[in-house]
């Protein structure tokens, strides 16, 4: 057979074609499958409780809970219903972010002093778990969308009170660097083990299951600071030692 020449040129002008609609379709399949993979633990994570708070209720209404139970029953009824909301409100902020916020709009927030009414507004958790909470740093503002980068820090902030240990302390730096804002918060908590470091921002996922139920979260915090962070160009930086305590900074690029 005669190789044409032409039929060559145009391969190698197809090939790279080709391989792009590969990836393209690649990228596709994993983002539907992610998607899928989330409608399942939100399903999950969403049945738990709603079957708790139902068999409680079906017990109460039969009648077959003793009159000094009541007070006990209502009450894990109540936590259970209190988890749902929060985990409804994280999947909303989540979904949220999913869609880009685009009818958000950008304006120029002082992050040092929304960090310090994130921590007045932490002031009943962290005295009641005996964390002292402490902020130093300078102004420093930074064009981006208020209410998310308020979920970002209050986030990180609750996380630094919840995962202590009762006389610990958070360590909170405000300030303007080289390479832009930053934001980093120091605990004396219980750390994370360096293999769980990478996945702490996935969806739902948990350190220990059992003691962070105890604990109480969603497992949907670190997420929506990750995914507010690729919406505002800032890097996230998480450094650990078990039983010391955790460093988690978010560094904002320079505005143009
Ligand atoms: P949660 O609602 O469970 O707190 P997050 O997404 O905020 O969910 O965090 C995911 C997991 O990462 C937590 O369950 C916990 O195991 C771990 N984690 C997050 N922040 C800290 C911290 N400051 N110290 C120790 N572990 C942490």
């Amino acid at each position: 057979d005669i190789e044409h020449p032409l039929d060559n040129e145009i391969y190698e002008e197809l090939d790279p074609l080709l391989e792009a609609i590969d990836k393209q379709n690649k990228e596709k399949d994993a983002v539907a499958n992610m998607r899928k993979e989330f409608s399942a633990n939100v399903s999950h994570e969403l049945k738990t409780p709603l079957t708790s708070i139902s068999g409680y209720a079906e017990i109460m209404k039969n009648g077959l809970v003793k009159p000094e139970d009541i007070q006990n029953f209502s009450e894990r009824i109540y936590k259970e219903a209190r988890r749902l909301i929060t985990l409804v409100e994280d999947i909303i902020k989540l979904s949220k972010l999913d869609e880009e916020s685009v009818e958000l709009e950008k304006e120029e927030v002082n992050l040092y002093d929304m960090t310090r009414e994130i921590v007045s507004r932490l002031s009943m958790q962290s005295s009641a778990k005996h964390v002292r909470m402490i902020l130093e740093g300078e102004s420093v503002t930074y064009t981006g969308i208020r209410q998310i980068l308020d979920e970002m820090i209050y986030n990180i902030c609750e996380n630094a009170i919840k995962y202590n240990r009762p006389g610990g302390s958070v360590s909170i730096w405000v300030g303007n660097t080289l390479e832009g804002p930053k934001v980093s918060v120091t605990d004396t908590g219980i750390g994370i083990p360096e293999e769980h470091l990478e996945r702490v921002f996935e969806r739902f996922y948990r350190v220990d299951k059992s003691h962070s139920k105890e604990i109480g979260g969603t497992g949907l915090g670190l997420s929506i600071v990750k995914h507010g962070a690729l919406l505002h160009q800032a890097k996230v930086s998480v450094d650990s030692t078990v039983g010391e305590g955790t460093r988690i900074s978010i560094v904002f690029s320079k505005n143009k």
